[in-house]
């Protein structure tokens, strides 16, 4: 389970970093995706242990950057084994657009920016990428969210974009099984990365670490270690679930 070839999409910073780490820590290469921050990616690939690490980028919400960025990182590794859909915005924090209390203008912009990146982009990422797995069989490994099984009141296009994410997930590891590649889905509750940074302060943070009888959140190389597992080859049987990553927040509540 050596040099396989890993395209991660927003792996500069977070969650994705981490995916990044564990994929090269085993021995593969990784593409690491970003959107606009080449620095930081870059610094990422010369940090990852092992050769052959690259950086691609593209907005997700603009599909033929897209389809230009999962054919270059598989011209730049030489094929694609394995995908990693972890790149997602939550919107702004600071404009939330609940049905009341949003005008109608902002919860269309809201329910584009989200849903264009989670759930469109993500789904034109492993269209792009299965037409490179159709010979060779892979791996394809969503990163999805707890909000898609709780709800997101006061963003409802993230809750909805990721139950859109876990129902590609499931339908693409029914469609792609012939093809020998597995889909499956991580859904993390609170993750301590900038996604969330501004939240996990004050009483509002000790809240949020009181939802775990562990009394924390996640740390992203947790949420990487099920993502590099669901990605490995005795995982083909884990196709088609979505992995429910929250450290017995459920329950206790
Ligand atoms: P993060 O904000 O650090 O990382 C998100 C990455 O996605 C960033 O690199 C960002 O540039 C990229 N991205 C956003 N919109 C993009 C676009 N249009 N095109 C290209 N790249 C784009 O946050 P994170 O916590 O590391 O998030 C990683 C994934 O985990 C996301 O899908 C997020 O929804 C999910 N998640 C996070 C948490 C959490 O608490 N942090 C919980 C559940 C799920």
């Amino acid at each position: 389970m050596t040099d396989r070839a890993v395209l991660v999409t927003g792996a500069s910073r977070g969650i994705g970093r981490a995916v990044a780490e564990a994929f090269a820590a085993s021995g593969d290469r990784v593409a690491i995706h970003h959107r606009d921050s080449a620095d930081a990616a870059e610094q990422v690939r010369a940090q990852l242990p092992g050769a052959g690490h690259v950086v691609v980028r593209a907005d997700l919400a603009d599909p033929d950057a897209v389809r230009l960025m999962v054919d270059r990182a598989a011209e730049l590794l030489g094929g694609l084994d394995v995908l990693v859909n972890n790149a997602g915005t939550y919107g702004d924090r600071d404009d939330p657009h609940p049905i009341f209390g949003a005008s109608y203008e902002q919860w269309q912009r809201r329910w584009r920016q989200v849903l264009e990146t989670n759930l469109t982009g993500a789904g034109n990422v492993t269209w792009c990428a299965a037409q490179h797995m159709r010979e060779r069989g892979g791996r394809i490994v969503n990163v999805s969210s707890r909000g898609a099984f709780r709800g997101e009141p006061q963003q409802p296009a993230y809750g909805a974009s990721k139950a859109g994410l876990n129902a590609l997930g499931q339908s693409l590891a029914v469609a792609l099984a012939p093809y020998g590649i597995a889909v499956a889905t991580v859904a993390p509750g609170f993750v301590a990365t900038d996604m969330v940074a501004g939240h996990l302060g004050g009483e509002g943070g000790a809240a949020i670490r009181a939802q775990s009888p562990f009394d924390r959140v996640a740390r992203p190389e947790e949420i990487a270690a099920a993502v590099h597992w669901l990605a490995s080859p005795l995982a083909e049987w884990a196709s088609g679930t979505i992995v429910d990553l929250n450290g017995a927040s459920y329950l206790r509540s």
